[in-house]
């Protein structure tokens, strides 16, 4: 097959929601229908529980776990499925802002009772930064919820999206009758019986008709037509391309639990959804039809075996094709790297493969070569764009709790760095290191890992920080901005990268910040340009 083609089969896409929304179980109905799992239940939630199990342990269930479903790809139809993983607890965040930069579309999924929730906005608000495609999916219809009308309404003003529904519930909860499907005009009827629904589709071209009234009840069929009416005229009609645009998000409306909705959500889905998009570096566009490959690393995953130190560097490729023992340009440290054992990620295992196309995901096996954000390419030099970092929201000095250890921990704290688990901030001031994070979870991560696979013991010590901006000066040499770096000596530090920060104590002298030294631009973004 030619690469084109082979190119245009790939959908590669983020579920992302809320924790609770019903990710898992939506993930886990796309595969039964890839025919790549065979029951329910086998698609591990990588949920962080709370209760019996001390953290450190669920943790490490949780790594566990999350490489497994990292990426879980199917066919469907003449589609190549690949399902990237985004962690919904927000001490993760960071995990799913990047992974985010490895996807060319996302599902969102929200919780017909629960609405709008907060994870769901900040996620869907990176999603349009990047212009990145969305569907959305309202589940849980077998239960109680909000009405749909106001449900739309709260997407759009909530989650700042344009939306236009492509089906319509009839009926919800207990009286749920099933979905009028806007799309392929026809009716799906609810038995609750997950078994049955996929079966159970009856076209309706013309809702007009008293067959309607016979099938779901006069009631529920007048009120659809009053809702299919209400909805032509307020909502704008499908245009794929303003779809793509990140300009106009479809929504659907199902139960992932009875795998109602579903395969209209996935049909749908394939015949919407991009396939492979273009991507920026720093000197150019990269097609994916181009023959060279290139790709960039944007998740790192450790061994789950600490007496190995080799890590999993996830690659999204960007253009062309990854080969098994080709030597590839690794661009930062401008080294030549070949691989003997590429991972491909299929359903939930992962195999070696010789070749996979623009658009997949590639694990590899590295010992310490990569930074989350590096490119690969066939010789070229360019650097993709866009793993920025966020301001992290918590911050603690740490410190070496075992002086004939310091090498080892200095290494751990970089390699952990390096895979995008916390940044490290250092105080301009006295040297001293800060470990900031989006969530508390993280130190007890960092803890254990230091100890387990470097053996190095670390205490933290509390550091009274709101924010870490970014300082971007209009120019380095003016006063003011001299100025700004005496007065705020105490609280600058260099990230990982070397750039300059100012860890702000609080909202406050933020913005006192900004008043008093107007021309010193502060970002809570690492990269602003
Ligand atoms: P995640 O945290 O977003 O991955 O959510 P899960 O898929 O783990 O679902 C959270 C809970 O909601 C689980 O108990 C699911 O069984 C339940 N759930 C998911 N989809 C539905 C649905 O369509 N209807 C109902 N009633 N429950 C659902």
């Amino acid at each position: 097959m030619s690469l084109q083609k082979e190119i245009s089969k790939r959908r590669t896409f983020g579920i992302i929601s809320h924790p609770d929304a019903g990710k898992t179980t939506l993930t886990e109905k796309l595969l039964l229908f890839g025919g790549a799992i065979q029951e329910a239940g086998a698609v591990k939630s990588n949920k962080i529980k709370k209760g019996a199990t001390s953290d450190f342990m669920e943790i490490e269930r949780q790594r566990g776990i999350s490489v497994a479903t990292s990426v879980l790809a199917f066919n469907y139809r003449d589609k190549k499925i690949n399902i990237l993983d985004t962690p919904g607890h927000k001490d993760f965040a960071e995990d799913t802002f990047r992974t985010l930069t490895a996807v060319d579309s996302v599902i969102v999924v929200i919780d017909v009772a629960k609405g709008v929730e907060e994870q769901t906005e900040k996620l869907v608000e990176v999603c349009r930064m990047r212009n990145i495609p969305m569907i959305v999916f309202i589940n849980k219809l077998d239960r109680e919820g909000k009405d749909a009308f106001d449900l739309l309404d709260e997407v759009e003003q909530k989650l700042g999206l344009r939306v236009t529904p492509l089906s319509f519930p009839i009926g919800m909860g207990y009286d749920f009758k099933g979905i009028y499907n806007i799309w392929e005009k026809n009716i799906n009827l609810f038995s609750g019986d997950s078994r049955k629904n996929i079966e159970e589709t009856i076209a309706f071209d013309d809702v007009e008709s008293p067959e309607l009234d016979e099938l779901i009840g006069e009631a529920h069929a007048e009120s659809l037509r009053e809702n299919l009416e209400l909805t032509y005229e307020v909502y704008p009609d499908f245009d794929r391309d303003a779809y793509l645009k990140g300009e106009l998000q479809p929504v659907f409306f199902g139960s992932a639990l009875n795998n109602f909705g579903v395969r209209e959500l996935l049909d749908c889905f394939i015949e919407l959804a991009p396939a492979p998009r273009p991507k920026q570096s720093n000197t150019r566009l990269v097609d994916p039809n181009e023959e060279a490959f290139s790709g960039f690393v944007f998740k790192i995953h450790a061994n789950m075996d600490p007496k190995h130190r080799d890590r999993l560097a996830f690659i999204k490729i960007v253009s062309g094709t990854f080969e098994r023992n080709k030597p590839y340009l690794h661009v930062r440290n401008k080294k030549k790297l070949k691989f003997s054992s590429p991972n491909a990620f299929f359903a939930e295992k992962k195999e070696i493969v010789d070749i996979s196309y623009a658009g997949d995901i590639v694990g590899l096996h590295d010992t310490g070569n990569f930074k989350i954000g590096d490119t690969l390419t066939e010789g070229e030099e360019m650097l993709f764009k866009g793993i920025p970092s966020f301001s992290p929201e918590h911050f603690r000095y740490i410190n070496n709790a075992d002086p004939m250890k310091s090498k080892q921990l200095e290494k751990g704290i970089d390699q952990l760095m390096d895979e995008g688990v916390a940044q490290l901030f250092t105080l301009e001031l006295n040297g001293r290191k800060i470990i900031g994070t989006v969530g508390a979870l993280q130190y007890e991560v960092i803890q254990y890992r230091l100890e387990h696979e470097y053996g190095a013991k670390c205490t933290y010590e509390n550091f009274p920080v709101f924010k870490a901006c970014w300082i971007e000066p209009e120019d380095p040499k003016n006063e003011e901005y001299q100025e700004f770096l005496r007065v705020k000596q105490k609280f600058l530090a260099k990230d990982k990268k070397g750039q300059l920060v100012f860890l702000a104590d609080s909202p406050f002298s933020i913005d006192m910040a900004k008043q008093k030294y107007p021309s010193v631009k502060l970002h809570y973004v690492s990269e602003y340009k």
